[in-house]
Formats: structure tokens, sequence, C-alpha cells
């Protein structure tokens, strides 16, 4: 292998190591903001409990203040009943008393239902902040974590472009730019081993980054000649490796 395909190689190392080092970086972030959204779901759930608490608690409330008003009536019908003239009067008195207080029944179970729910859903609110809580120390914890991961990987990055700089030095500035046109299309990995088969000639080739069979005409040339060749097929830099020479 010439100067300048074995230039492109070590720079294609190096592209791969950039490409690993920003895919654990993404990771990383992701973890974070994967248990920031758990949260945020939980909080939402926690929300929506307490305003169910709120608006059962009003109707509760409500009811109650119904209840007064009843035995209000009835306090007041029983009065009537002393008053009453006569018999018809009397009875019919205290057939409204009935009613009323066989309403008020209904209204105290309905009533105690309610308060029943109530309470339910505090418990329900309170078992979600405690587990909110939990999830809030786990995500200072990862964050933590990330935080000491992402300092090493963005110190790792910032050498490994460093190194990309210094590499890129001794490429010609034409080469340099089909390596990186086709590097961007393939994350870094912009150069393929020529794959030789058969035991003697004449011998199979194929790309090693498609797997397409290559033109026998490729390697004959790669191995006379230091320049870029692209395979047919995916685009990428073909090399030989040096030892299956
Ligand atoms: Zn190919």
């Amino acid at each position: 292998m010439g100067t300048l395909l074995e230039s492109l190689r070590k720079l294609q190392k190096i592209e791969q190591d950039i490409a690993h080092v920003r895919s654990r970086i993404r990771v990383r972030n992701n973890a974070v903001n994967v248990q920031k959204r758990k949260i945020e779901q939980l909080e939402q759930d926690h929300a929506s409990l307490q305003t169910q608490g709120i608006d059962r608690r009003k109707l509760a409330d409500s009811l109650e203040l119904d209840l007064k008003e009843r035995d209000g009536k009835v306090v007041s019908f029983r009065a009537g009943l002393n008053a009453a003239r006569s018999n018809k009067e009397y009875a019919a008195i205290l057939t409204q008393i009935n009613t009323l207080k066989a309403d008020s029944a209904k209204i105290e179970d309905r009533t105690l239902s309610v308060i029943q729910e109530v309470e339910t859903l505090k418990k329900q609110a309170d078992e979600l902040a405690e587990k909110i809580a939990g999830e809030n120390k786990r995500l200072a914890d990862i964050t933590e974590q990330s935080d000491k991961e992402l300092d090493k990987l963005n110190a790792m990055l910032e050498e490994l472009l460093q190194a990309r700089a210094e590499a890129s030095e001794s490429i010609p500035a034409s080469s340099l730019a089909v390596f990186e046109r086709i590097s961007d299309n393939y994350e870094g990995e912009a150069m393929a081993m020529v794959e030789i088969h058969g035991r003697k000639p004449p011998h199979t080739y194929v790309c090693g980054g498609c797997f397409m069979s290559l033109n026998s005409e490729h390697a004959n040339a790669l191995s006379l000649r230091d320049e870029i060749r692209t395979c047919d097929n995916c685009g990428r830099i073909l090399y030989i490796d040096p030892h299956a020479q």
C-alpha cells in the first residue's frame, strides 16, 4: 500500500474512533433525557390525581352542604308538626319529613363513598410522590455519572479531532475532499478492503464494504499504483490489505 492510501487508512481509523466516541456521547445524553421524560410523565400523572382529588373533595363538600340544608328543613317541618291543626295536615307534614329523611340517607351514602374516593386518590398521589422522589434521586445519580463520562468523552473527542487535523496535513486537498465526502455518507467508513477469494489465480475480488464483486482491474491497478479507486457499487475507497499481497 502506498503513502496516499496508507494515510487515508490512518485517517479512516481516526474517523471511526470519532464516530464511536460521538455515538457514546449520544447514548449518555439519551440516558439522562429518558429519565427526565419518565419523571415528567409521573409528574403529569401526579397532577392529574391531585386534580381528581380536588374535584371529588368539592363534590363531597357540596353534598355535605345539601345534607345540612335538608337537616334544617327537617327541623322546621318538625316545628310544623306541633302546630298542625288537623290529623290530615299532620300526616302530610310527616310524609314530607320521611321523604326528606329517605333522600338524605341516600345522599349520605353517596357522600361517604365520595369521601372514600378522595382518600384513595390522596393515597395514590402520596405513593406516586414517593416514587417521583426516588426517580429524581436516580436522575441525579445518572446525571452525575453522565457528566463525568461526558467530560472524558469530550476530551477524547478533542484529541481525536486534533489527530484528524494532523493526519489530514499530509494528504493532498483533492484526495481529502473525496475521502471526506464518502466518509460523510458512511459515518466514517470511507474505505473498504478488497477481499481476495480463491487460493490461486485467477482470483475473484469482493468489496469489503458492500460485498459486491469487483472488477479485477481495480485489484491490478491498486497493486501497481497508489491512487484513489472507488467501488463501482458503494463508492467506498478501495485498498488491498498489505498482508494479503
Ligand atoms: Zn463496495
